[in-house]
């Protein structure tokens, strides 16, 4: 399956407009599609899977900048500390601490998003109001994680208006701590919403990182 440089140009002039930025989701696929759409002037790629994460990363540009978008085990953060440029799906302050230490010793400052649940669907994954206030209130004092800003998932759902309506309660919220949080400093900045069916009401609802995979890369065949 070739990458679809026309849809990758399309939805660069909408982030563009938008004053956002596209992370491309690589996950499951080859190093050269990646390499593709890396020498289409692509630079942040989007992955799952530490392992996976790992080894694309040994083998590709250095100047890629790698965002970690999956759920990440506290115990695999040290794989990816030396590297990783941003953490899209932080929800625990467990987890956050361990970014936080695993940093330290690389001596880095690592970026990382908390992950609010929106959709109806039921999951274990992301944070409720209360407990991302609870995260905050309880890890302002770490130095090797910059927390830049929300990461959330609208429901699986045609119905456009809850869609929109959920990435709307999701910058609220990120209007909301940012004030009561990080106002008057430069932090806190990223909205992490939308993906290939969704990201067009995203950046309308204040997206500035889109997550993209199937509609640049083709669809995913797991086996
Ligand atoms: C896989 C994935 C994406 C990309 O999904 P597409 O529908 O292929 O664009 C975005 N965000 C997260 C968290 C993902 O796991």
């Amino acid at each position: 399956m070739a990458v679809n440089l026309t849809a990758y140009r399309q939805v660069l002039s909408e982030t563009d407009h938008h004053h956002a930025r596209l992370v491309a989701v690589s996950k499951i696929k080859p190093v050269s599609d990646i390499m593709a759409l890396y020498e289409a002037g692509q630079r942040i790629f989007g992955e799952n899977y530490v392992q996976e994460l790992v080894d694309k990363a040994s083998q590709l540009p250095q100047d890629i900048q790698w965002h970690f978008i999956g759920h990440l085990q506290s115990n695999k953060v040290k794989y990816i500390a030396p590297f990783v440029s941003m953490i899209h799906g932080v929800d625990s302050a467990k987890l956050l601490r361990e970014i936080d230490k695993q940093a330290a010793k690389q001596g880095r400052v690592i970026d990382c998003l908390l992950q609010v649940h929106i959709a109806t669907e039921e999951t274990k994954f992301g944070l409720n109001g209360q407990e991302l206030y609870q995260l905050l209130d309880e890890t302002g004092d770490l130095q090797h994680v910059r927390v830049a800003g929300l990461m959330g998932m609208a429901s699986n759902t045609d119905d456009e208006a809850q869609i929109r309506r959920e990435f709307a309660e999701l910058k609220e919220l990120h209007a909301a701590v940012k004030e009561k949080y990080f106002a008057g400093r430069d932090d806190f900045k990223e909205l992490s919403t939308g993906m290939s069916g969704d990201y067009k009401i995203a950046l309308e609802e204040g997206s500035t990182l889109v997550r993209i995979g199937s509609l640049l890369f083709g669809a995913r065949n797991y086996v």
